[in-house]
């Protein structure tokens, strides 16, 4: 096997390689069963205890009130741009959505089926280089719930703090979960893709308050009803088991690290290096604007195109991987989740001094 590389993918990203070795082991023999953890029944008591054991790190890490569900559920972060307005909305029902990027629009374009959808700020304008103030908008009164997204992965933007208001908080934090502390009481949902900041793809966790539960239209799908999967404790039908042990082995590392708080420290440290290269330089520029700026994804520019794919190509043949910016905003991305680790930023900072000197 060739030496493990920087990776700087947005996702599915990096994870711990402790996690990856004991998941290698897992899925031949699982706790010595003879049987591997992919094998196995979801009802078996082995697998049972994998997805206990899951929530109740979460609900710790991340001080989970008593009256929120936790479900994991299928379908990708973005089946819940519909089941959020199925579930929450209905004829002639208003709900407030915040436009800060791509992610926010599929969930807008989403939610325009199901209801009255006022989306009260955008920054569309200025290709999503920032996210609002509290002033920036105003929230109707008749709005059932506000919509945002915490990180805006493409264009690295992220909310410093959140959304003061008495209306249901709903916040896509796909890309920055675990990766601060929060105050979860402030929300009526949660959500988050596992594939960047918790684990590998195919689980999509959800942290709903449970008076949300029953709003449901009548005509809802079994299948899309949050209470369908709340009631079941995410076992109405089989869950996606290995992705879901991969969580729980994402959250054994993380309570190993100090938890949430530790991690939010290392994570405010180990952007700061990054923009700091940014900032004290005439070669590189950064995508967000400087109170909007992201602690997970790093968009920056370099002088031209030509020189941008210069950059990535010669960036991959000394082992930083992953660098390539979104399609839609083109130039580079360094994706710096939980698991990424300060000396490949590190890395990553010494070749962009030593590419900027070498490429005038
Ligand atoms: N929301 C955000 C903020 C994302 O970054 C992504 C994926 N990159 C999604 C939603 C969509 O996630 P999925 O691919 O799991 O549907």
């Amino acid at each position: 096997m060739a030496d493990r590389v920087y990776n700087f993918s947005a996702g599915p990203a990096t994870l711990p390689v402790d996690v990856l070795e004991q998941a290698s082991k897992d899925i031949v023999n699982f706790k010595e069963t003879g049987i591997g953890l992919i094998e196995m029944s979801h009802r078996s008591k082995e697998f049972m205890a994998v997805a206990a054991d899951t929530e109740s790190m979460l609900r710790e890490l991340m001080e989970i009130p008593d009256n929120y569900k936790v479900l994991f559920l299928q379908g990708g972060a973005s089946s819940q741009f519909f089941m959020i307005p199925m579930n929450l909305l209905g004829t002639g029902k208003k709900a407030t959505y915040l436009n800060t990027g791509t992610w926010a629009k599929k969930a807008i374009k989403e939610a325009k089926l199901f209801g009255d959808i006022d989306v009260a700020y955008s920054s569309e304008e200025q290709t999503f280089n920032r996210v609002p103030l509290k002033d920036d908008y105003t929230i109707d009164a008749d709005s059932e719930y506000l919509y945002f997204v915490s990180n805006n992965t493409i264009y690295g933007t992220q909310f410093p703090s959140f959304p003061e208001t008495e209306k249901d908080l709903i916040a896509d934090m796909s890309s920055d979960i675990l990766s601060r502390k929060i105050d979860v009481s402030k929300f009526g949902i949660i959500f988050a893709g596992a594939q960047k900041n918790m684990g590998p793809a195919g689980v999509t966790v959800v942290i709903i308050r449970d008076d949300l539960l029953d709003k449901a239209p009548a005509n809802t799908p079994t299948m899309l009803n949050y209470k369908t999967h709340a009631d079941k404790d995410s076992m109405f039908n089989t869950p996606p088991c290995f992705a879901i042990y991969g969580v729980g082995e994402v959250l054994k590392w993380l309570k190993q690290q100090g938890g949430v708080e530790a991690m939010e420290a290392r994570n405010i440290a180990k952007a700061g290096l990054l923009y700091d290269c940014i900032d004290s330089s005439d070669y590189y520029r950064g995508h967000a604007e400087v109170t909007s700026r992201s602690l997970m994804n790093i968009p920056f520019n370099l002088p031209s195109a030509d020189l941008e794919a210069k950059f990535i190509a010669e960036a991959a043949e000394v082992g930083l991987m992953g660098l390539k910016g979104h399609r839609s905003i083109g130039g580079c991305r360094a994706s710096i989740y939980n698991a990424f680790p300060t000396e490949g930023v590190e890395k990553l900072i010494a070749f962009m001094k030593e590419f900027a000197a070498a490429n005038k």
